[in-house]
C-alpha cells in the first residue's frame, strides 16, 4: 500500500486525472482513480513519486504488470507510454469525444 503522502503527491500531479487516457475524478465520482506503479512491483518497482501515476481503473486494469506489447502497425516489441519519461501527445490523441450521460 502507497502511504497516504504520496498518493496525495500522485493525484495532485496529475491534476486528478488518469494520466493514460486523461479522463478526470469528476467523470467518475463513484470510482476513485488508482495509484498505479508504472513499474509494476512484481517487475521490481517500487513506491517511489517517479514510478507512481494515477490511473482510471479501465487503464489500470488493461496495463496491469505490463511494461511493452506489439506494435500493431509495426509488429515490433514496444515499451508502452511512460508518464514520467514520455510525452502524452506523443502517444495518444483525441479523435472524437462522446459523452455517454
Ligand atoms: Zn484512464
Amino acid at each position: 500500500m502507497v502511504e497516504v503522502r504520496l498518493r496525495n503527491l500522485v493525484r495532485d500531479r496529475a491534476n486528478n486525472s488518469c494520466e493514460y487516457c486523461q479522463k478526470r475524478q469528476e467523470e467518475s465520482p463513484l470510482i476513485t482513480l488508482q495509484i498505479e506503479h508504472i513499474i509494476p512491483r512484481k517487475h521490481g518497482g517500487e513506491d517511489h513519486l517517479d514510478n507512481l501515476a494515477l490511473a482510471c481503473a479501465d487503464c489500470n486494469l488493461r496495463k496491469s504488470s505490463d511494461l511493452a506489447g506489439i506494435d500493431p502497425l509495426t509488429s515490433q516489441l514496444t515499451p508502452l507510454f511512460h508518464p514520467r519519461t514520455d510525452l502524452w501527445q506523443d502517444h495518444f490523441s483525441w479523435k472524437e469525444y462522446e459523452s455517454l450521460a
